[in-house]
């Protein structure tokens, strides 16, 4: 009897938390209450990673098929480059990256990376080749060690404080007594939302994907924080392709390409320089938000 509960047990227990890591990348998304039910197609074959090519091809989807969110979004950067989508709260910036990881399938259109649509490969594979920087970070009820390193399980110790520093969170970490074993979440040390968003930037420095996602990574930092890693993300940024999805218009004026989005349309794009010389929404972006900044909102 021993012999079979055991093992039956231990099974329950890597259910559970293979089922929680499951959840968690949910609510990294903000999708607990709209579970997908996106499965690998028969056959489905490992994504093979060349350039790193991420395109969206005339994208229609809606979380609810009767409301369309995104109507016919294309977006294309080219291996290595740097595209930044800009665009009021609600006009579906968000979506995009979650139909890139596939959280969703389109309902119209396809999104591809090195020409393999998403829906054709292995999951595992896609979420590989992908790190996410989300507009929230969920910890997990673990060390802050383990927080880090769930970006790649079986990281060093040495490779987990690099990637802390480089999240400009390695100072904070030393001046708690346990160090990067203090216990976070909900059962431990409650981290500010800036901290928590510098764990997940930590976690995706660590992953070291060809494909980099940030989803307004850095919009609960202070200024100067921001600015600091803003400058490492540029640098983790080389040869690799980054969609960027900038709240503070200041921090992508150096991206090789920068959507307008509104409504789930793109309606501008083009250089920061080309955007502003034409004057249109991204120029009443700028200069708002520029204005905002002298009244120190
Ligand atoms: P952005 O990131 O540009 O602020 P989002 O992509 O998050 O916008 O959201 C676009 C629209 O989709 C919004 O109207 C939002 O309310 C809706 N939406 C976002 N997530 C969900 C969801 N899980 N279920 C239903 N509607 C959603
Ligand atoms: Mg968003």
């Amino acid at each position: 009897m021993i012999q079979i509960t055991m093992p039956l047990n231990f099974l329950g227990t890597v259910y559970r938390e293979i089922r929680q890591a499951l959840v968690d990348m949910g609510e990294m998304f903000g999708l607990l209450d709209h579970p997908a039910d996106v499965t690998d197609a028969p056959g489905a074959r490992p994504l093979r990673v060349k350039g790193g090519a991420v395109a969206l091809d005339d994208v229609r989807f809606g979380y609810d098929p009767r409301r369309p969110i995104l109507k016919g979004v294309t977006i294309r950067v080219d291996p290595g480059r740097t595209v930044a989508i800009v665009g009021p709260s609600g006009s579906g910036k968000s979506t995009i990256a979650r139909l890139l990881f596939r959280f969703y399938d389109v309902q119209g259109g396809a999104v591809r990376i090195d020409g393999q649509d998403v829906r054709e490969v292995t999951q595992t594979s896609l979420h590989a080749a992908i790190g996410v920087v989300p507009q929230d970070t969920v910890l997990f009820n673990d060390t802050i060690r383990y927080n880090i390193a769930y970006g790649r399980p079986g990281a060093s110790d040495a490779e987990v404080e690099r990637a802390a520093r480089a999240a400009r969170l390695h100072d904070f970490i030393a001046t708690l007594p346990e160090g990067y074993d203090t216990p976070v979440g909900e059962r431990g040390l409650k981290l500010s939302g800036g901290e928590k968003q510098r764990v997940g930037i930590a976690r995706t420095l660590l992953k070291d994907p060809p494909i980099l996602i940030l989803d307004e990574a850095t919009s609960a930092l202070d200024t100067g924080t921001e600015q600091q890693i803003q400058a490492e993300l540029r640098e983790a940024s080389k040869g690799r392709t980054v969609l960027t999805i900038a709240h503070r218009l200041s921090t992508i004026v150096d991206a090789d390409r920068i959507v307008v989005l509104e409504a789930g349309v793109v309606v501008e794009e083009g250089t920061h320089d080309a955007l502003l010389a034409r004057g249109g929404r991204y120029a009443a972006m700028w200069h708002r938000q520029a204005a905002e900044e002298e009244e120190g909102v």
